[in-house]
């Protein structure tokens, strides 16, 4: 197997699975090696004058199911191997939530906040004039990731449609709502995962009022989520952003810490809440955990000390492998962050859907599909579940490699 080709974890995870379907060496090559890569530099004119070349790469990892699809992030620590792992990661992303769609990724080696907002257009013009031949609605379409927003993808599109001299809406996702946006796309993530969320906790026949919730990370994502969990009744007991939380047993009134949040740009000193530690928050006694800040926040060092009965990872890798095996071992259910968070992705697809139609869709559309959406992948893992004997990540893994290896033989990619 190509270990260079996926991260460590992806690999390890894979090995597992490939042995419980007893994958053949075509399969795992498929599995491992990314069909396409672009790597290049480009130039930029800065404000001073002066020109400075940008690293930048574009990962289409596999597109058995339809054109791949993935973020562009901006970040100074961008990677090839990393990009490969998140287009990797975004394959079965989309394969779990049944999105036509491969996986894909891409990103600029930069930080953006050196730049002004006049050389961050043309870094993205730039980007984009590197890729464009790369790229299209039928192809590869990329998104926002981190540090990469709707104003960067409304740049980027106006540069792809100068180049081609027509309006392609559907060759970037995310983009702003007056020029092809769908609604609710601000809020998919975290709507989406609480869909995922309120589907396992009805089938354990809990009552939102009686469950309570921790949240960590105070961004879009933890944000809107613990915003949501709140308007449907759940006892959302403690939150944190990166200085620290908050907590108060008897349930924090977000809608009030959200304006406190806005008013004074901290968490702290909110009205009778009290004051904690994030690894405090981590280690509540709560029905969830919701980690939706970064990655590696529960590791060996405090899984053993996690108290939560379910954790619904947001953010992306918030748990270390060796801490996964822990939180198995106490019977701590983990929903993993490939279906956890895929609302954002399945949003990008309705999109998608409503720029090739040309016929854009209410906010209730779209919530009641991305509804259904999730809703299903949450059922087809359970099933999953139930016939291998798995816990859930080793669950969503074997479902997304089916689902994209019975696409290659349809194909006659392979026997
Ligand atoms: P964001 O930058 O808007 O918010 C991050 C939040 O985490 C901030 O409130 C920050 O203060 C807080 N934070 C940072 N360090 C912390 C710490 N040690 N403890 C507690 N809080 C801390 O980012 P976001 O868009 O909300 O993304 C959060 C996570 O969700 C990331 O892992 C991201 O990759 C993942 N994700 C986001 C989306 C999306 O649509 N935005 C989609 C999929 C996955």
């Amino acid at each position: 197997m190509e270990k260079d080709n996926v991260c460590i974890d992806c690999y390890n995870q894979l090995d597992k699975v490939a042995k419980i379907l007893k994958l053949s060496h075509a399969e795992l090559d498929i599995l491992t090696i990314p069909k396409k890569i672009l790597t290049f530099s480009f130039p930029t004119k800065l404000d001073s004058g002066s020109i400075r070349y940008f690293t930048g790469y574009r990962v289409q990892f596999n597109d058995a199911r339809g054109p791949t699809k993935g973020g562009i992030r901006f970040h100074p620590e961008v990677n090839l191997e990393e990009i490969k792992t998140l287009a990797f990661l975004m394959t079965l992303k989309c394969a779990v939530v049944n999105l036509p769609f491969g996986g894909a990724k891409g990103g600029v080696m930069i930080e953006p906040k050196r730049f002004s907002e006049k050389e961050l257009e043309k870094i993205s013009r730039g980007y984009i004039r590197e890729i464009h031949d790369f790229i299209g609605p039928d192809i590869d379409i990329p998104a926002p990731d981190v540090n990469t927003d709707s104003k960067i993808m409304a740049w980027m599109l106006d540069e792809y449609e100068k180049i081609k001299g027509k309006h392609v809406p559907g060759v970037i996702t995310g983009k702003p709502v007056e020029i092809g946006g769908s609604r609710a796309r601000e809020y998919a993530t975290s709507i989406g995962g609480a869909y995922v969320l309120e589907e396992l906790l009805k089938s354990l026949n809990r009552k939102p009022k009686k469950t309570t919730i921790a949240v960590q990370g105070f961004g879009n994502v933890g944000l809107n989520i613990a915003r949501i969990l709140y308007e449907w009744c759940y006892k959302v007991v403690a939150v944190s952003d990166s200085n620290n939380g908050i907590y108060d047993k008897k349930g924090l009134k977000i809608h009030d810490v959200i304006r406190h949040k806005q008013k004074t740009g901290k968490l702290a000193k909110f009205k009778n809440a009290k004051e904690i530690s994030n690894e405090e928050l981590l280690e509540l006694k709560t029905d969830v955990l919701v980690p939706a800040a970064l990655e590696d926040q529960i590791t060996k060092k405090n899984a053993s000390n996690i108290k939560a009965k379910l954790i619904l990872e947001m953010a992306n890798k918030p748990i270390t492998p060796e801490a996964d095996n822990i939180l198995l071992n106490k019977k701590i259910t983990v929903v993993p962050d490939i279906l956890a968070n895929a609302g954002g992705v399945a949003v990008s697809y309705f999109e998608w859907v409503q720029n090739s139609m040309n016929f854009y869709w209410s906010e209730k559309e779209v919530l009641d599909k991305l509804k259904a959406y999730m809703t299903n992948a949450v059922n087809e893992l359970s099933k999953v579940c139930y016939d291998f004997q798995c816990d859930m990540r080793s669950s969503l893994y074997i479902d997304a490699i089916k689902k994209i290896l019975d696409a290659e033989r349809l194909r006659g990619n392979l026997r």
